[in-house]
C-alpha cells in the first residue's frame, strides 16, 4: 500500500470541531487522498491522487505509479 504504515495523528471534522484520530500513513482519508507522514508527503508530492484513483479504480497499491 501507499505510505510507510507508521502511526500518525490526523484531524477529521466532527460537528463544529475537529477530532484528533490516529491513522496509519497511507490510509485513505474521507476526502479521497491518503494520509501521509511528513517523509511520505514529500515522497508522493508529485502524485495526483484523483487521477491515480481514476486509473486504478478504488484500489491503491505501491505499483500504482
Ligand atoms: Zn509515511
Amino acid at each position: 500500500m501507499t505510505g510507510c504504515g507508521s502511526k500518525m495523528a490526523a484531524y477529521v471534522p466532527r460537528g463544529w470541531d475537529y477530532k484528533e484520530i490516529t491513522v496509519r500513513c497511507g490510509n485513505t482519508s474521507p476526502h479521497g487522498s491518503p494520509w501521509l507522514c511528513e517523509a511520505c508527503e514529500r515522497k508522493y508530492a508529485h502524485v495526483d491522487w484523483r487521477r491515480e484513483a481514476e486509473l486504478n479504480g478504488e484500489a491503491w497499491g505501491p505499483e500504482d505509479y
